[in-house]
């Protein structure tokens, strides 16, 4: 028996593909600084898989504690391997997100985000443990054209985020090329993961200022219809605002599962995916979709640019379809009702 570490496993990426991978039966061991997560989310990943009743719900070990904590983490490989069920495969979600804060603060986000893995990827190699999915951007294309990005678009990342998200995938691959038969590693590309968990029990919880238009959406609604902010309105886009496309973040869960059964199933690799929908929606777009299906009128004002923003991000994901057998079944109709039931349908939050 093994264990799959997952870094980061309270977040909102993380939490949604924990309570996936446990309702396989997979066996986790979740840490997490709760910089930008709750400790509550442990039970409420658990009352969702109490409610899963075909028995055979993998277990789930949580510890508290950094990344970038070497003897900590050295000793949690370690003690995992005495135990005889040593951590063989890593989901790497644990980071920092922020486009506009990196700006502000980037060694901030060079310590966390490249420190970080640094720090996991030697423990991982110096524990024979060489399976990785790595939670990567569509931040580092190259952002000068208005058409889908490919997998072999040119990279260029214009925000210190996004460099950080680049120089891990670098150094993934310079591993990679120093071991090809052993490292088994997919970077998963995400492009704008939304929605939340159709029991309205999980979803996007940040514990810092909400900087992503979901739960900046919700953040109004539920503060008085406080004014939305839009950030630049003269984009080159049709309606003026920035073009992004939207996944549901269930989708990006079960790509998760699938990268990991590819990854195991084959050779040792090195994979760069698009997980995305393949479909652009402006944020006009989305306001008007998310007033029709939730019957609401959502406030807004005009903005100036952020910094680091751009104006299009779409996958081409017809790569990731082929290469995962994996397919986004959600509409943005889901991706609009799943947030509201979380936002305000659910039993009451716990933080
Ligand atoms: P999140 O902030 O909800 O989750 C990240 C988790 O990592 C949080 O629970 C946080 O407490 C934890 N964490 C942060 N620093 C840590 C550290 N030093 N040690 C241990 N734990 C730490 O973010 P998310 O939306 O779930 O994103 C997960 C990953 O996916 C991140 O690496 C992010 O950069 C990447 N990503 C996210 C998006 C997005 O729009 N959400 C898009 C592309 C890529």
């Amino acid at each position: 028996m093994s264990t799959i570490l997952v870094t980061g496993g309270f977040g909102y990426i993380g939490s949604h593909t924990c309570l996936e991978l446990l309702k396989k039966g997979e066996n986790l061991l979740i840490i997490d600084s709760l910089e930008n997560s709750s400790i509550n989310i442990k039970l409420k990943i658990n009352n969702l898989l109490s409610k899963n009743n075909d028995n055979k719900n993998g277990k789930l070990v949580f510890r508290k504690g950094d990344i970038r904590n070497k003897i900590w983490l050295k000793n949690i490989f370690e003690e995992f391997k005495l135990l005889e069920i040593p951590i063989k495969t890593v989901f790497h979600f644990a980071g920092l997100k922020s486009v506009e804060e990196s700006t502000k603060l980037p060694l901030k986000y060079w310590d966390v985000n490249v420190n970080g893995t640094i720090n996991l990827l030697n423990i991982m190699s110096e524990n024979d443990c060489f399976n990785i999915i790595f939670s990567s951007s569509a931040m580092i294309y190259k952002q000068n054209i208005s058409k889908p990005f490919k997998e072999n678009s040119e990279l260029s990342p214009t925000n210190p985020y996004a460099f950080t998200k680049f120089t891990i995938e670098n150094i993934l691959q310079e591993l990679y090329s120093s071991a090809p038969h052993k490292w088994r590693i997919a970077n998963l590309r995400y492009f704008n993961p939304v929605g939340a968990h159709t029991s309205g029990q999980l979803g996007d919880n940040p514990t810092k200022r909400p900087a992503n238009l979901f739960p900046a959406i919700i953040n109004s609604l539920q503060n008085d219809n406080i004014e939305l902010s839009i950030f630049g309105k003269d984009w080159p886009t049709n309606d003026g605002t920035c073009v992004r496309d939207f996944i549901h973040i269930m989708d990006l869960a079960n790509a998760h599962i699938a990268a990991n059964d590819l990854l195991i199933s084959e050779d040792p690799q090195l994979l760069s995916l698009n997980i995305g929908t393949g479909f652009g929606t402006s944020v006009l777009e989305i306001i008007k979709t998310f007033e029709k299906v939730n019957n609401c009128s959502i406030k807004y004002k005009f903005d100036q640019r952020r910094a680091g923003d751009v104006p299009f991000i779409v996958a081409d994901n017809s790569y990731a379809i082929k290469r995962l057998n994996w397919i986004p079944k959600k509409s943005l109709k889901d991706i609009c009702r799943d947030t509201w039931n979380w936002a305000f349908k659910t039993e009451i939050k716990i933080n």
